[in-house]
């Protein structure tokens, strides 16, 4: 039997997906990927990803979010019409963000933690799951996780080590497992990704991003079954079963709908 996929992160809205979006989308689905989840990063964005979403309704889910990159270009207001559209919406959206923190970014950390405090409030009122950016900030996310006991989500792109993993696992978090799993100098968060338990795994590409080693951008959702592949043989475990239990995972994390956005 054909195996099913989900790709829990992939910015299909992103403008270098304009000129060929139904081919990806159609290469992705001809593989098995079935679903994919498009996260938010920008307010100025956000009506354009809800209109590609909207274009192939059962396939595309939105959340929509404020990434840490972009917290700079965002006035108070840009929350505001966040906690809007999720009030007015409510049941359209599979999740909130993406959002978290960066410590690439220290010029606008302290604005980044606020954002993201705002994103886990709007979670919790809303029991609507996460979708998590956490690069260089592992220590400030999981305090920040620590004082919203009742948050769930996925940490996407997960990278570190398999403390770190376990600590998220514990607070109820997923891993969000991408091209990291094939880069063979990963040693930290390959040994991570192959001995947490399997029951929080999510695929993802982070498309058109983390592609991956040796293949010319952009990055796609047609590498979701790589991905899994790896990942399997990274765990020494059976590909099918993997991708059966991530599928699980995915489908017990995103309420799955089609409402209207
Ligand atoms: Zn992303």
């Amino acid at each position: 039997m054909a195996l099913k996929f989900a790709d829990t992160h992939c910015h299909l809205d992103f403008e270098c997906f304009r000129a060929n979006l139904d081919a990806v989308i159609q290469a992705a689905i001809t593989l098995g990927v079935e679903r994919f989840l498009v996260p938010g990063t920008q307010a100025s964005n956000w009506g354009y990803q809800l209109d590609v979403c909207r274009r192939y309704p059962s396939r595309l889910f939105p959340a929509l979010g404020i990434h840490p990159y972009f917290v700079e270009q965002h006035a108070d207001c840009s929350f505001q019409v966040l906690s809007e559209a999720y009030a007015r919406g409510r049941g359209a959206y599979v999740a909130i963000g993406e959002t978290g923190l960066d410590g690439r970014y220290p010029g606008s950390f302290s604005l980044q933690q606020a954002l993201f405090e705002q994103h886990m409030e709007l979670a919790v009122l809303h029991d609507l799951p996460l979708v998590l950016h956490a690069v260089r900030a592992h220590a400030e996310v999981l305090a920040t996780l620590t004082r919203y006991p009742r948050a769930r989500g996925v940490v996407h792109g997960f990278s570190g080590s398999y403390e770190v993993a376990m600590a998220y696992i514990e607070k109820g978090f997923y891993l969000g497992v991408g091209g990291v799993v094939v880069r063979a100098n990963a040693h930290k968060t390959r040994r991570a990704l192959a001995n947490v338990p399997s029951g929080r795994l999510l695929l993802e590409t982070d498309s058109p991003d983390m592609g991956l080693p040796g293949e010319n951008p952009p990055n796609t959702p047609s590498r979701i079954p790589t991905i899994c592949q790896a990942l399997a043989r990274l765990r020494g475990e059976d590909e099918a079963a993997l991708a059966a239990r991530c599928q699980a995972n995915a489908d017990a994390l995103f309420a799955w709908n089609n409402q209207k956005v």
